[in-house]
C-alpha cells in the first residue's frame, strides 16, 4: 500500500491510527458499557473495526452504525490498557464527527450541547428556575444537590444540581493570595462551577489565596467546549475554543488552573495556542503539599477517593497525587476504593443517551463506595461529584459526595 492510499480517508484520520488495532480484545476487559452489555459493538475492538470498514468505504456509516459510536463514555480505560496504544478517542471523536456531518446530533446531545454553548441561555435558566427548584425537589444527603420529588419512570431517584439564580463569574474578580504571593491564577470555571456548583467554586479559589495564589475570575469564559467534542460537533467546538482563548490569551498570569476533570482534559489537550499552562487544582495542590501537611479537618472523618477518567486518562495525572494529598491532612482517615479509577457512569451526555446502561454502571461504583463504610467520596470533577451522589441516594447510603476543594476550606477556614 503506498504511503498515499494510507492517507486521509472518509474520517478525516490517517488510516494507521485506525489499523494499529491487533484486535487482542484486552479493551473488553475494563469497559464498563461492555461490562453491562456483553456485545461486542460496545467496546473500542468493535467500534475501531467498524471506523476501518467505514475509513476504506467497505460500510457506509448509516444511522445503525452512528449509534454505535455513541455508545460509549469516553472513559478512556480501553486506549489505557491496549497493547498497541490505539488513539481511540480521535478515532471516536472522528467518527461522532462523521455522523454528526451526516446526520446532526441526536436529540438529547442537541439540547445539551445548545444549553452548555450558551452563556446567556443558561443563565436566564438559572433566574427562572432557581426560585422554583424548591417546588419540585427536596434536599439530597450530599451539598449543593437535590433530589426530584418523584421518582422517574426507568429511572428511579434522579438528582439533580442547585442551579444558581446568579451565576460564580457575574463579574471580572481578582481574588488576593493571602500572605506572600507565589504566583497568579485564572480560573477557569466551566459551566457546572459557574451555574451549579459556585459554593465549590469559591472554595478552589479560596483553597488557591491560602497555597498563596491570585487568582483572576474573568467574567468572559464560556462552556470550555466539552459537549460539544465529545459529541462529534466539532464546529461549535471550535466557536467556543476561539471565544475562551479571547479572553486567556490576553492574560498575565502564571497558569490557568481548572477544577473540572473534563475542562482540564480538553484545556490541556485541545487548547494548544494557550500562553502558559494548564493545571488541575489536584496538580497545584501536590505541588504544595508539604503546606497542604499543615492543614487540619475540624473534626475526624474517614473518606475515599473516586479517580475521574478525565484526571487519570485524560490529562495522565499520576494516581498518587489525591491520595497523598488527603493522608497528609489532620483528622482525616483516608480508605481505598474498590475500582477507583473506573468511570462513574455518567460520559457527559453518555447518561441521557443510554440511561439503563449509565446507571448500571453508577450503581456499581456506588456499592464499592458504600463497601469503604466512609463519611465522604470525594473527586475532583463536578460532574463525577453530581453522578455519584446521585448513585449513593439510589442506593440509599449514607455516604456525601463532595468536591475535594469543599473538604480542604473547612481546614483553612
Ligand atoms: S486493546 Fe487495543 S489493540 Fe486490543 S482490541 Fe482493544 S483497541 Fe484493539
Ligand atoms: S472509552 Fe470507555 S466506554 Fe468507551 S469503549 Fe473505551 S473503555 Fe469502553
Amino acid at each position: 500500500m503506498t504511503e498515499k492510499e494510507r492517507g486521509k480517508k472518509i474520517l478525516g484520520i490517517n488510516n494507521e491510527v485506525i489499523e494499529r488495532c491487533v484486535r487482542c480484545g484486552s479493551c473488553r476487559t475494563v469497559c464498563p458499557v461492555f461490562n453491562v452489555t456483553h456485545e461486542e459493538p460496545s467496546v473500542a475492538r468493535g467500534k475501531i473495526f467498524l471506523a476501518n470498514m467505514i475509513n476504506q468505504g467497505k460500510v457506509e456509516l448509516d444511522k445503525e452504525a452512528a449509534e454505535f459510536f455513541n455508545l460509549c463514555t469516553t472513559c478512556l480505560r480501553c486506549a489505557e490498557i491496549c497493547p498497541v496504544m490505539v488513539d481511540y478517542e480521535k478515532i471516536i471523536i472522528s467518527a461522532r464527527a462523521l455522523a454528526v456531518e451526516k446526520f446532526g446530533l441526536p436529540p438529547e446531545k442537541k439540547a445539551a450541547v445548545m444549553l452548555f454553548s450558551n452563556r446567556n441561555l443558561l443563565e436566564t435558566a438559572g433566574k427562572i428556575t432557581a426560585p422554583l427548584t424548591k417546588l419540585f425537589t427536596k434536599s439530597s444527603k450530599s451539598p449543593q444537590n437535590r433530589l426530584l420529588l418523584i421518582n422517574v419512570p426507568r429511572l428511579g431517584k434522579v438528582l439533580l444540581p442547585e442551579i444558581k439564580s446568579k451565576p460564580f463569574n457575574d463579574k471580572d474578580r481578582w481574588y488576593r493570595a493571602k500572605g506572600a504571593e507565589k504566583g497568579k491564577a485564572v480560573f477557569f470555571a466551566g459551566c457546572m462551577f459557574n451555574n451549579f456548583y459556585t459554593e465549590t467554586a469559591m472554595n478552589v479559589v479560596k483553597v488557591l489565596n491560602a497555597l498563596g495564589y491570585s487568582v483572576f475570575v474573568p467574567r468572559d469564559q464560556h462552556c470550555c467546549g466539552a459537549p460539544a467534542f465529545f459529541s462529534g460537533d466539532l464546529k461549535t467546538f471550535e466557536k467556543m475554543k476561539e471565544k475562551n482563548l479571547k479572553t486567556l490569551q490576553k492574560l498575565d498570569v502564571d497558569f490557568v488552573v481548572t477544577a473540572c476533570a473534563t475542562c482540564g482534559h480538553i484545556l490541556k489537550k485541545e487548547y494548544r495556542e494557550l500562553p502558559y499552562e494548564s493545571r488541575e487544582l489536584i496538580e497545584v495542590l501536590f505541588e504544595n503539599i508539604e503546606e497542604v501537611g499543615k492543614w487540619k479537618f475540624p473534626k475526624k472523618i474517614r473518606v475515599t477517593w473516586h479517580h475521574p477518567c478525565h484526571i487519570v486518562r485524560g490529562q495522565k495525572i499520576p494516581r498518587n497525587y489525591p491520595l497523598d494529598v488527603l493522608k497528609v491532612v489532620g483528622n482525616v482517615e483516608f480508605t481505598s476504593l474498590e475500582e477507583a479509577d473506573n468511570c462513574c457512569g455518567m460520559g457527559g451526555s453518555f447518561k441521557l443517551s443510554h440511561p439503563e446502561i449509565s446507571r448500571e454502571i453508577q450503581i456499581k461504583k456506588a456499592k464499592n463506595i458504600e463497601k469503604t463504610k466512609s463519611d465522604a467520596v470525594l473527586t475532583e470533577c463536578p460532574g463525577c461529584v453530581m453522578n455519584i451522589a446521585e448513585g449513593l441516594e439510589r442506593i440509599d447510603s449514607s455516604i456525601q459526595s463532595f468536591h475535594i476543594a469543599d473538604l480542604l476550606v473547612k481546614c483553612i477556614e
